[in-house]
């Protein structure tokens, strides 16, 4: 088998700068310049205090943003709009009140005019996977935050796309739920293989779902750090207990924290608010 270093990326991000024009004409520079490459099978988070354009670079990937200088590739084709071979996960779970769980999850499969009986199958799969049997007709009132959260991810995997973009999506849970829900996406993807860039200000979260965790800071941001993670797989919460990721998260840390005395006095009110757990 060919390793994984060898393969061509499937995510290409070459010198993107993002600014966006404010309200009053002013310019917004949101990303100075990030280059990065995801390889297939890879999980890599983006981390980095609120505000450093964490979103922005997402956005842009998912061809929902434009970028203003630089370029992306995913699959070995320029992004210049939104297209198929992606699914998203945002922070709130944004699903129709009036669907139920399972018509949620085909909700892509409709849009991209798919043969939906051929779908039924595998979203009622995906619901099992994520602990939804028999919450396939409660409307998402009638689910809890984490499973409505569970019922995004089915809905962003519906479709098979080779890449999943995620936004902060357990960022809005409580601690408990999000160490579940970090559980479960790690045996999603055990079994789904997906390539997957996501977005978070939790250290520890980055330090414990990635293969690769970059570091976002710097005012305007770039990518500080671009970190591999020692981890054995399958990983369970224990490995939290261990020195080793004690240490590896001291490191994006202290990269952090430097980021931020870099930036130093050119740092606006916006960042003096920022967080990272
Ligand atoms: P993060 O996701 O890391 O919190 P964002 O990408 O949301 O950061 O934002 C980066 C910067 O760009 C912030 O200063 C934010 O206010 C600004 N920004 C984000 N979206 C817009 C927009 N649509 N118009 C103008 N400025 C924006
Ligand atoms: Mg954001």
């Amino acid at each position: 088998m060919t390793p994984p270093a060898a393969l061509p990326p499937l995510v290409s991000v070459d010198g993107v700068q993002k600014t966006y024009l404010g309200r009053q004409g002013g310019a917004i520079q949101a990303v100075a310049s990030a280059t990065l490459a995801v390889r297939k099978g890879e999980f890599v988070s983006l981390l980095g205090p609120s505000g450093c354009g964490k979103s922005t670079l997402l956005m842009m990937v998912a061809g929902l943003e434009p970028v203003t200088a630089g370029s992306i590739a995913l699959n070995g084709t320029p992004v210049t709009g939104p297209r198929r071979d992606i699914g998203i996960i945002f922070q709130d779970a944004t699903l129709l009140p009036w669907k139920s769980a399972l018509e949620n999850v085909l909700f892509p499969v409709r849009i991209l005019k798919l043969p939906v009986d051929k779908y039924i199958d595998r979203a009622r799969e995906l619901l099992r996977m994520v602990g939804l049997s028999g919450f396939e007709t409660k409307k998402p009132a009638e689910l809890s935050g984490g499973m409505r959260q569970r019922v995004a991810i089915c809905r962003a995997l519906v479709h098979d796309p080779d890449i999943l973009l995620m936004d902060e999506p357990f960022s809005a849970l409580d601690a408990i739920t999000r160490d579940q829900m970090n559980v479960a996406l790690s045996e999603i993807l055990e079994t789904y293989h997906k390539t997957v860039i996501f977005v978070t200000h939790s250290i520890r979260e980055a330090a414990f779902l990635s293969d690769r965790v970059l570091v976002m800071g710097g005012r305007p941001s770039t990518i500080i750090l671009d970190m591999e993670m020692p981890f054995a797989r399958p990983r369970r919460f224990d490995i939290e207990e261990t020195a080793e990721f004690t240490a590896v998260c001291r490191t994006l840390r202290l990269s952090i924290e430097d980021a931020h005395a870099d930036a130093g006095a050119s740092r606006g009110p916006r960042a003096a608010g920022s967080r990272v757990e």
